[in-house]
């Protein structure tokens, strides 16, 4: 399958472009055919221009054939969540609220791809507003996972991730809010990786809830992410919240750091609900570090029970105040009929914003009001202190902690849909970096019985990127899981 340029690496593609072996052109052409022969079973995508998307390549051939390329990720093309702004181009969150908004400007991150020369290209599905965890809360479109067409992708980048496990695309992004990246990566077989909070700029990202999202990186390799999240990190005065720090040259210190490192476990990650086949592939990942020579460590996260009540706390805070804007005045949607303007508030949201993304509303208006505010809201603010304060403690013993990325291998369409504590609970090994604002990254690493992937979670220091791509990158290169593709039925 792998000599097909649509399931070739973004590092393969580039160093064939330089090769002059490949034009961006072909590459883009093939990933776009690839979408047209796949993409009515896998619906990872929402839209694409591929008039744009040509005409992007071609420019990328012009400026090679001077010897100009901008960057090694000149001429690839990479697919954006729909929640990223890309300027001409829909933006709809997957949300009829915003069904028909045409983005007036780029994210910093689409700027930034598009001042590497990349080819910007797609807008993929995602649970409405970013809000699930297994895009079936999209307004438009149920993504189906690449491994088996009847169990969902993950979510919320649900569209992210199938995209790049079908060879729809070598490259996307995604946003990750409580695992929006990591999970889905896991139940399609990729890398995922959300950065540290403040490492990619949040400008022109729809947002959820702000102190918490994050844009980061899908790839089939770990090298590949790496070479994505170097492109997109780095401070932006237009994110208050963007760090001031350097950003180390990710994919030549995955090549020179080779470890031994301390890595560490927690009995907290390793607990009931834990599927066995992911357990065991998970402790088979921990041995071949400890054949590597790693020191692992038992560690201690105590509070890491309370991480899914504490986000849906903040999160839902943030979300009912974020989501305000969407008014039925400022964006697309608006309801047809109202009496006045709190009428029109009122039918528009109505109207418009599906059942999740009220549910969210309304829990989050509640803990913010008067009277709750202290019992919920700030109670929730200090645990998250506490939970943070674990990973601290933790990170004083070892360079990353190993635990499973989700709880099960993907789950089918429908299963958990109507109860939303048990969809909850699948960004249970997610969610508490998000809190802690720390990087972390998910790769393959195994297969379940049915043939559906695992994956890996690595939770790194704040700014420890490169350490935890390299540890990652250690694991990619004694296995191979990362090269088995699903297999899917083209209809070209
Ligand atoms: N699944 C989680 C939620 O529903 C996380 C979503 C995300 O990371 N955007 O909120």
């Amino acid at each position: 399958m792998s000599e097909e340029i649509f399931y070739k690496t973004a590092a393969e593609l580039s160093d064939l472009l330089s090769e002059k072996k490949l034009t961006s052109v072909q590459i883009t052409q093939a990933v776009i055919n690839r979408t047209k022969a796949v993409d009515n079973q896998v619906h990872a995508f929402l839209s694409f221009d591929e008039k744009d998307a040509l005409e992007q390549a071609s420019a990328s051939d012009a400026r090679r054939e001077k010897g100009e390329p901008l960057s090694d990720l000149d001429g690839i093309p990479i697919a954006l969540k729909d929640v990223i702004s890309h300027k001409g181009q829909p933006l709809s969150a997957s949300s009829k609220m915003l069904k028909d908004y045409i983005s007036p400007y780029d994210a910093t991150s689409t700027r930034k791809l598009k001042e590497a020369g990349a080819v910007v290209w797609g807008r993929l599905n995602l649970d409405e507003f970013a809000m699930g965890s297994s895009t079936e809360n999209s307004a438009f479109d149920q993504t189906c996972n690449p491994w088996n067409l009847e169990c969902v992708p993950g979510g919320s980048s649900g569209g992210s991730a199938a995209a790049v496990a079908a060879g729809e695309s070598p490259l996307t992004l995604g946003s990750d809010t409580g695992g929006s990246i990591r999970q889905p990566a896991s139940l399609c077989g990729v890398v995922g990786m959300k950065p540290t909070y403040g490492m990619v700029s949040r400008y022109g990202l729809a947002a959820f809830a702000s102190s918490l999202d994050q844009i980061g990186p899908f790839a089939r390799t770990v090298e590949d992410a790496a070479m994505l999240l170097q492109t997109v990190s780095g401070h932006d005065p237009l994110d208050s919240t963007s760090v001031q720090v350097e950003v180390p040259n990710y994919r030549k210190e995955l090549r020179e750091k080779k470890g031994p490192w301390k890595l560490g476990i927690a009995k907290e990650y390793f607990a009931e609900g834990l599927d066995s086949e992911v357990k065991e592939s998970v402790m088979k990942a921990v041995d071949f570090y400890k054949s590597m020579g790693c020191e692992i460590v038992n560690v201690s996260l105590p509070h890491t029970d309370l991480a899914v009540p504490v986000y849906y706390i903040i999160a839902t805070a943030e979300a009912s105040s974020n989501l305000s804007r969407y008014d039925g005045i400022r964006y697309s949607s608006r309801a047809k009929e109202s009496e006045d303007g709190v009428d029109l508030y009122f039918k528009t949201r109505g109207e418009f914003f599906g059942p999740e993304v009220k549910r969210r509303i309304i829990l989050g208006t509640y803990v913010l009001s008067s009277g709750y505010y202290d019992a919920y809201y700030l109670k929730a603010q200090k645990v998250r202190t506490l939970i943070r304060q674990d990973f601290l403690n933790a990170f004083e013993k070892v360079d990353a902690i190993i635990t499973p990325t989700a709880p099960k291998p993907a789950f089918k369409s429908g299963e958990k849909s109507k109860d939303p504590i048990s969809m909850y609970l699948s960004d249970i090994f997610t969610i508490s970096t998000n809190l802690a604002g720390l990087p972390a990254i998910s790769l393959p690493c195994g297969f379940s019985n049915t043939g559906l992937p695992i994956g890996l979670q690595l939770i790194g220091q704040a700014y420890q990127e490169s350490n935890l791509l390299s540890i990652a990158h250690a694991f990619e290169q004694g296995h191979d899981y990362w090269k088995k593709t699903p297999i899917l039925e083209s209809f070209n």
